[in-house]
Formats: C-alpha cells, sequence, structure tokens
C-alpha cells in the first residue's frame, strides 16, 4: 500500500443537508452508531438519520493515523462479525487468521511458559489437554460446559414477551445460572485449581482489563468463543471497515456530519425532541434520539441529573467505567525481520503469573497503575505483517487510570512526557525481552499513547477503552438498559469491542422496530436474511 494516499476514514465528508428535522439523531459515528444506522436504514424505508459526530473521522476507537510516515492503527482484531458484515453489504478484504489465536508467554521470575493458542473451541480444548494431561477431564468438562453455555445465549431473548421470559429458565438454564458468576467462580465449579492452567484461561478476562474474581463468567465465555471461532483482519488498516459503513450509509440516504459536537440532548416535558450543537448553538430535531457515546457524558451531561429520576442517577453513580491504557506505536527500519519473529497472530500476549490482573485492576481503581518489573501484562501486534506496509507494531498495556495524565498534560507538559517515556521504555524492554531481540535498535518512529489521549479523542472523562467494565455486576440485566428514563432517548451499551458495537446496532434497531428485525433474539439472528 502506498504510504502517501489518503487514508480511508479520511475520504469521508460531511453531507449534511442543514435539514432541522429527523426521524432518528444518532450521536457518535463508532461502530455502534454506524451499525445501528445500517441496521435501521437496512429495515426501514424513507427514514431520515442523522449521525452527528464531534471527530473530523468516522470509526471512534477503530481508527488509524499517520505519524512520520507510517500507519499505526488502534484495533487489532475482528471476532466473528461476518455474518453481519455480509447481511449489511459491507464489502472488505479480511484475512482469516486459520491456525493460532494467540502467543502466550507467560513469566514467573527467570521461569517463561509459552502456549500457542489455537483458533477453535474444539482445537484449543485438545490443545489445553495436551498441555496439561493431568488436567485433562476438567478441561473437557470446562470446555463443553462453556459452548453449551455460549450456545444457549442464543435462545435469549433481550426483549422479551412474557412467555420468553417464563420459558427462559428452561431455554437457558446455563446462562440462568451464571449471570451472578464470576468467571473464576467457573473455573473453581470445574475444579480447575492447578495455577499454570488457570493462567491461560484468565487470557479471556484480561482481555478486557478486569480480574477474573470480578468478570462475568457468560462474558469472558462470550468473549473467548466468538474471538477464537472466527476472526481476521482486514488486509488494509482497519480505519477501512468504518469508512466503508459510512460510505454506505450515506448511499442509503443517511447524512453525516463530522466535527460537529453535541452538546446537549434537547428535553422537553422529559421527552428527547432533538440535540444542540457546541458550534453556533444550533439546534437540530429529531423523533427519536440515540447516543452512542460515554454513558456518563451522555447521561449526566448532554442530559443533566436535573432531568433524570434519582433512582437512575444514583445508579449512574455506581457505574465503574473500564480502564484507559497506554499504546506504544513503534515504526521500525526495513533492517529488522519482523517476517522470522514468530509474530502473526492477532495478539502476541505476555504477563506475570497468576493475580496480576486483580494487582493492575486495584491500581486503576486506585486511580492510578500497579506496573512493575513483576507485574506487568502487555500485547504485541504487528500489523505490517499483513498490510505489507514498512514495518509496524503497537505494545497495548491496560489498565492504566487517567487521573494523573490529565493532570500532567494540562498542567506539567515536561512531567506529561518524561512519563509517557518513562512508560514506553518500560514497555518497550518487555517486548523486547520476550518477543523481539533489538527491538529498540530499529525504532524510526515512536507514538506514545496515554489515558489522556484517549479521552481526548473519545470524549470519555475517563479515557476508558471499553465503556462500561465488563464487571459481573453490570453485566445483562444489571447493566444501564438500552431504553433511558427520557422518552425517545436510547443508549445501545451492551458490550465493547467491534462485536459488541455490531451487536449495540442489531439490538437497538430491533427494539425500535419492536422485534420485527431480529426477532428479540440476544445474538444476530435477523428474520430476513
Ligand atoms: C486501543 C484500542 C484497541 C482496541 N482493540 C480492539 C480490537 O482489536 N478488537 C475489538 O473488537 N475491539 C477493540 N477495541 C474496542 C473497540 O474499538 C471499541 O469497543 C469500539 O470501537 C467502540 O465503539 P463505539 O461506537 O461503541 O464507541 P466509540 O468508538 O467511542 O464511538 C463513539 C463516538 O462518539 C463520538 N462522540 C463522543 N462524544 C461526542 C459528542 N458529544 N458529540 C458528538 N460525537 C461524540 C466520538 O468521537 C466517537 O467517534 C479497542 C479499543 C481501543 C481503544
Amino acid at each position: 500500500m502506498a504510504e502517501n494516499t489518503k487514508l480511508s476514514k479520511e475520504k469521508i465528508n460531511s453531507n449534511y443537508s442543514g435539514k432541522t428535522d429527523y426521524d432518528l439523531i444518532i450521536i457518535g459515528a463508532g461502530i455502534s452508531g454506524m451499525s445501528t444506522a445500517l441496521m435501521y436504514l437496512k429495515n426501514t424505508e424513507g427514514k431520515k438519520i442523522l449521525i452527528v459526530e464531534k471527530n473530523s473521522y468516522v470509526g471512534g476507537y477503530s481508527t488509524t493515523f499517520r505519524r512520520g510516515g507510517y500507519v499505526f492503527e488502534t484495533t487489532q482484531l475482528f471476532p466473528d462479525i461476518i455474518e453481519m458484515i455480509d447481511y449489511l453489504g459491507l464489502d472488505i478484504k479480511l484475512k482469516q487468521y486459520e491456525k493460532d489465536f494467540m502467543r502466550r508467554i507467560v513469566v514467573h521470575g527467570d521461569e517463561v511458559d509459552e502456549y500457542k493458542i489455537p483458533t477453535g473451541a474444539e482445537n484449543f480444548t485438545r490443545y489445553l489437554k495436551s498441555k496439561f494431561p493431568d488436567d485433562a477431564d476438567k478441561i473437557e468438562k470446562l470446555m463443553s460446559y462453556s459452548i453449551s453455555m455460549f450456545s444457549q445465549v442464543r435462545k435469549l431473548k433481550v426483549i422479551p414477551t412474557l412467555k420468553d421470559t417464563l420459558v427462559t429458565p428452561f431455554k437457558a438454564p446455563k446462562v440462568i445460572a451464571n449471570l451472578n458468576r464470576t468467571y473464576s467462580g467457573l473455573l473453581d465449579k470445574f475444579d480447575i485449581t492447578n495455577p499454570k492452567l488457570r493462567e491461560v484461561m484468565e487470557t479471556f478476562t484480561s482481555f478486557s482489563g478486569v480480574p477474573s474474581d470480578m468478570a462475568s463468567s457468560i462474558y469472558a465465555t462470550g468473549a473467548m468463543l466468538s474471538s477464537m471461532t472466527r476472526c481476521f483482519r482486514p488486509y488494509g488498516y482497519f480505519d477501512e471497515f468504518p469508512a466503508n459503513m459510512a460510505r454506505l450509509f450515506q448511499k442509503r440516504g443517511g447524512e453525516l456530519l463530522l466535527n460537529a459536537e453535541v452538546e446537549n440532548i434537547v428535553i422537553d416535558e422529559g421527552v428527547a425532541v432533538g440535540v444542540k450543537l457546541k458550534k453556533e448553538g444550533r439546534v437540530i430535531k429529531a423523533a427519536k434520539v440515540i447516543t452512542t457515546i460515554d454513558p456518563m457524558v451522555a447521561m449526566r451531561k448532554l442530559v443533566g441529573d436535573e432531568n433524570l429520576p434519582a433512582k437512575y442517577v444514583k445508579r449512574l453513580e455506581n457505574v465503574v467505567m473500564s480502564a484507559s491504557s497506554i499504546n506504544i506505536a513503534l515504526g521500525l527500519d526495513d533492517d529488522i525481520d519482523l517476517a522470522g519473529m514468530d509474530l502473526d497472530y492477532p495478539y502476541n500476549v505476555v504477563s506475570t503469573g497468576l493475580g496480576t490482573s486483580e494487582k493492575l485492576f486495584d491500581g486503576f481503581i486506585a486511580g492510578d497503575n500497579s506496573f512493575s518489573e513483576d507485574c506487568f501484562h502487555a500485547a504485541v501486534i504487528c500489523p505490517s505483517l499483513t498490510t505489507g506496509a514498512k514495518n509496524t507494531i503497537t505494545i497495548r498495556c491496560t489498565p492504566f487510570a487517567i487521573n494523573k495524565w490529565l493532570e500532567w498534560r494540562e498542567n506539567d507538559p515536561e512531567k506529561y512526557k518524561a512519563e509517557k517515556e518513562r512508560w514506553a521504555d518500560f514497555f518497550i524492554n518487555i517486548a523486547e525481552k520476550y518477543f523481539i531481540p533489538g527491538l529498540s535498535k530499529h525504532i524510526v518512529v515512536k507514538n506514545i499513547s496515554t489515558p489522556a489521549t484517549f479521552a481526548r479523542y473519545s470524549g470519555s472523562p475517563t479515557g476508558s477503552i471499553y465503556d462500561m467494565a465488563s464487571i459481573v455486576t453490570q453485566f445483562g440485566p444489571k447493566r444501564l438498559p438500552f431504553k433511558t428514563p427520557v422518552k425517545n432517548l436510547y443508549q445501545p451499551k451492551f458490550a465493547h469491542g467491534l462485536y459488541g458495537g455490531m451487536m449495540n446496532g442489531v439490538q437497538m434497531v430491533d427494539m425500535l422496530l419492536n422485534r420485527k428485525f431480529n426477532d428479540g433474539n440476544s445474538l444476530f439472528s435477523p428474520k430476513n436474511k
């Protein structure tokens, strides 16, 4: 791919007609916003939809950027969203990772365990049994239970009729039994006590930046199975995906307004009637408003506590937003042989052993971080092996809290820069030690994103990269519902990630259309394919 061509996202422009009244306004042109818009357009006729986005580009957290002649990406893996992409008619060339899903290293002092986690649940089960033969029976039981539980999720209705509610305990007993169970509770249920085996299994909760004793067992199992069953990345850059969505949206008559921050959701006698833009104070009306931005901002700032019932405000106060991250994007010289370093996996992950996620999460909750030489977790991704562009790697490190980063960036730029460099060096050393020998000698361009960077681009004051934290106390019926207490205002934030974002759209549109599209199903199963 030529380096100087425009990125896909840069080719998408506003096509706002200047109308002042719409059937639907969607706030945010991330994956959730655009999935909602496309699913709605496909299942309705003649509706006028406007997406309002504060940034100059579409895609939100799933994006790319250019620095010093290199192109870097935020996201790195498409879980299995192929059915939804095909349904919408999105054209994107994807590379499927056929063999291994992850190269996983666990460090215990000087001892290092390495695993190659294969794609496909059956392969994974076989692999685990070969690595941990003494635990083969337990592994078999855990995995078959997990697969069966995930298949029962398919039978759940998220927009249930009374009959659905009554039959759920019979149709999806494993889901009901696990609604309040943590992932570590699930491992305990199958007597998985071997610490090394637990370390491998907990890979799928540290994914979302939460410890297994807080993560929902259903969510972690779903993340594991939906990611490893079939996983992909674009042959080009990740921004192709949102750009293609935006192009299709505009082609089907949708309107997009970029560089337009929503300052308020306009409420009239308890009903959402439109949005007010920061620029020029322009008000655009709509019969329905959907927000896909950080729920704390949407509800507490754009709506305002004064417009919400006290009970809901209390609920908002108790929501735990997910952690933020430090991402180190490196452009490397041509002398390094990345192809010869066994890095072509969706994820290369290295961490210290059992207890790491708990310590890191505690550090984040305390408003800081707990990374040290003895306690770390990092993912190393190598996109250029697929894109064929100049050598790049990204090192992703979660969880970090935002607190000090904002303060430093605003009041002490030198400290901000020094801390960025300190943490970049720390993680580059880890990547060099476990994955890429000699890495630091090959760095040409270094771009460090901090929690303050994520906050600025996303508009989430906590720089939360995974929306509401996927802990068991905020899962399923305990998560903020799509229907807000304000009439005609909706907030589809069922889950995070590209899969979650696409499903936000599916469930949202199904709700708007009274189940006529997806029959109330929790997973994608449209009535007319
Ligand atoms: C570094 C990183 C790597 C990731 N890697 C992966 C991965 O490999 N695979 C995966 O599945 N997921 C990954 N994720 C998660 C995934 O990218 C997100 O969960 C998903 O993109 C969220 O989409 P969204 O539309 O719900 O929210 P967002 O992407 O946050 O979109 C919300 C949009 O609203 C806009 N907005 C905010 N406030 C306003 C306002 N007031 N007015 C107008 N517009 C506003 C924002 O600018 C943004 O464009 C990653 C996330 C990060 C940060």
